[in-house]
């Protein structure tokens, strides 16, 4: 029987709650959103129809609030709900208390859910229905001891995984026997941390890997298809950056051998609705169409279901929507075609010289391209808060083929405009116009061997100062300036932090002299906060943010931050005697004690944060003169932790 579903509620927040509310709209239902109170002016708030509090921002007393969510639904009328990816998705219960509640769950069944939900089972019933699976211990035994020497029969180097883990949270890779007890002790209480289970099980880690995802779709009839591969190998420390359909390479043969594999995999499970089946492919052996393993199947939308859309032209949520109603399937799996290529980058508030530390405060100036599909869930003026996963947005372009969709990539990030925190978009433009990526040579092992090449920001050229200057003479207002000019050109300096001061003469042209070298402006033309300029013979634009603070500088992909000089206060000490919490977390382990010698790089105290370990260490050799806390101290953002004082 086919349910009318007209009202949905989405028991989700940012950028995915607001393109599930774009589907239900365009499909004449209607939508309840749920928010927390640090999301009370949020973007998925104000585009749902209506909108129920759920309690204060910490996700334990609001988004993972089963109870509080299912209340909303059955107070506002809601026929039924969806609930994104993450928080309550893939948890069985929470789709039982729905169904028990009388509402529909868009998603798969409990019992799929439960089957899938942990990573040695899943791997145990996948063997069973045949479909091949990364070697390695899964069973129940998890004596450390034990787990070693399974991990030395296997041979190193090894993954160790949280069986419930999710996000690469409890990933350990061992190199060396030697490591295996630390990683194994670390994996474990991350895993506790993030799931409130610490089993693990022990992989084969595979060299050069790649990971590819097949997309499934099944309906309460008993029907399933996939929808092709997405190659996610693209990854900083297992967590997907840049994810790509279909994949690079990939042969008609390969693709028909994973995709049987993932139609059989969701087949065991009686799957409904979508899903993914993620495996891991041997790139040194690509495309061999036998070294692909399956590592675990995804009970639900994934963040990158988008480049599936752009390839095969369909709206995923609408097919959930329409399976969840108890339609069959409108296709068969001979009907599908894909089409062109197509990209997506996760755009984060994150500090890329700051070991990838989320950035949290307000995006002061935003402005996405108008060229490529934006999903986002924040607006111009927002903040980016603590409490939750700091994306600000995917970007997605697809095109005839590899090529013209990568440099429409670069394209709508370079035409991104974000000032006001740190954000991982100059990171993404290096790694989209990397030149092995560029030609399909993709592993998970990339991002990491690029290393500084990528992180950190090319140096401040004289030009980017000369701009800085310009425009802070120019906020200042031209009048002055205006008034001199009779008497000849006009010279005003313009004083930042962490530079000498620049010197302006405004005549005929602008001449700008900075402790970096000069710059001989033939043409400077303003448009709003756009600069259009010409130097010697070229001619180039850029575009400067006024943060009140600060300005940035972007020019094309590149950006800096000038601070404007605050005068008469002095800057703080960054002598480095303090160790402060570089974000708000809780203690998990304090590896040193007052009056220990330490050495620049130890480790001083680890921290946990948005549900991952950060290892502090110290910034410099001393004496430890102080460990203000103890392993569970909750702390804030700044304290300080542990200080030091200097050897005598
Ligand atoms: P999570 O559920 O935490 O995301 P996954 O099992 O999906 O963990 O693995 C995440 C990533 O870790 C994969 O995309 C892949 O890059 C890497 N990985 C996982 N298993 C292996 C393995 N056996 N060998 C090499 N890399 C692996």
């Amino acid at each position: 029987m086919v349910k009318r579903n007209q009202k949905v509620l989405i028991a989700n927040r940012g950028e995915i709650a607001c393109r599930v509310i774009r589907t239900c709209r365009s499909m004449g239902m209607s939508t309840v959103a749920v928010y927390s109170d640090a999301d009370e002016a949020a973007m998925h708030v104000a585009m749902a129809d209506e909108a129920v509090r759920l309690g204060p921002p910490p996700v334990s007393e609001s988004y993972l609030r089963g109870d509080a969510i299912i209340e909303a639904a059955l107070a506002t009328g809601a026929d039924a709900i969806h609930p994104g990816y993450g928080f309550l998705s893939e948890n069985p219960e929470f789709v039982e208390a729905v169904d028990a509640a009388g509402l529909v769950f868009i998603g798969p069944t409990a019992s799929a859910i439960r089957a899938m939900g942990l990573k040695d089972q899943a791997k145990t019933l996948m063997e069973a229905a045949g479909v091949p699976v990364v070697p390695g211990y899964h069973g129940d035994n998890q004596d450390p001891a034990f787990l070693k020497d399974q991990a030395s029969k296997l041979g190193f180097p090894v993954l160790i995984k949280a069986r419930a883990g999710g996000g690469g949270k409890g990933m350990r890779l061992v190199e060396r026997v030697e490591n295996f007890d630390e990683a194994l002790a670390s994996a474990a209480r991350e895993a506790q941390a993030s799931f409130g289970d610490p089993a693990c099980l022990i992989e084969k880690f595979i060299q050069s890997p790649r990971h590819i995802e097949v997309q499934v779709f099944g309906d309460t009839h008993g029907n399933v298809v996939h929808l092709f591969e997405r190659d996610c190998s693209l990854q900083r420390r297992h967590q997907k950056v840049i994810e790509e359909a279909p994949a690079p390479g990939m042969t008609e043969t390969l693709r028909a051998a994973m995709g049987a594999a993932a139609v059989a995999a969701a087949k065991a499970v009686d799957y409904q609705g979508a899903g993914t089946v993620e495996f891991i492919v041997d790139g040194a052996a690509f495309p061999d169409p036998e070294a692909f393993w399956f590592m675990e199947m995804n009970t639900r939308l994934q963040v990158e279901h988008p480049v599936t859309e752009a390839v095969t032209g369909l709206d995923l949520v609408a097919l959930q929507l329409k399976v969840a109603a108890g339609e069959p399937l409108p296709f068969e799996q001979d009907d599908l075609a894909l089409t062109g290529h197509a990209f997506e980058a996760r755009l984060y508030a994150e500090d890329p010289e700051n070991e990838f530390l989320p950035s949290t405060g307000r995006l002061q100036h935003l402005k996405f391209a108008d060229s490529a599909r934006i999903d986002t869930g924040v607006r111009a003026g927002d903040a980016i808060t603590p409490f939750y996963d700091p994306m600000i947005s995917k970007v997605i372009t697809s095109g005839s083929d590899r090529a013209s969709a990568l440099r429409s990539l670069v394209r709508a990030l370079e035409d991104t405009e974000i000032a006001g925190l740190q954000t991982n978009r100059d990171v993404l433009i290096r790694l989209a116009t990397d030149d092995d990526f560029a030609a399909g040579r993709v592993d998970t092992g990339l991002i990491a061997r690029r290393g500084a090449a990528l992180v950190d920001s090319p140096p401040v050229k004289a030009l980017d100062l000369a701009i800085a200057a310009l425009a802070a003479i120019r906020a200042k207002g031209d009048t002055l300036v205006a008034a001199y000019r009779h008497f000849g050109p006009a010279r005003q300096s313009v004083a930042f932090e962490d530079h000498d001061r620049v010197m302006v003469e405004q005549g005929n042209g602008n001449s700008v002299a900075t402790p970096l070298g000069v710059v001989a402006f033939d043409r400077v033309d303003w448009s709003g906060d756009k600069l259009r300029f010409q130097v010697g013979g070229l001619k180039a634009s850029a575009a400067v943010f006024d943060l009140g603070d600060a300005l940035v500088v972007d020019r094309r992909g590149v950006s800096h931050r000038f601070e404007r000089q605050r005068f008469g206060l002095a800057r703080a000490d960054a002598g480095a005697n303090a160790v402060t919490a570089p974000l708000t977390g809780r203690v998990v382990a304090v590896t040193v004690s007052a009056g220990d010698a330490v050495v620049e790089g130890q480790t001083l105290l680890t921290l946990e944060a948005m549900k991952m370990e950060h290892r502090l260490t110290a910034p410099r050799d001393g004496i430890v003169a102080e460990v203000a806390l103890k392993v569970g101290a909750q702390v804030e953002q700044g304290a300080v932790l542990v200080s030091l004082e200097d050897v005598s």
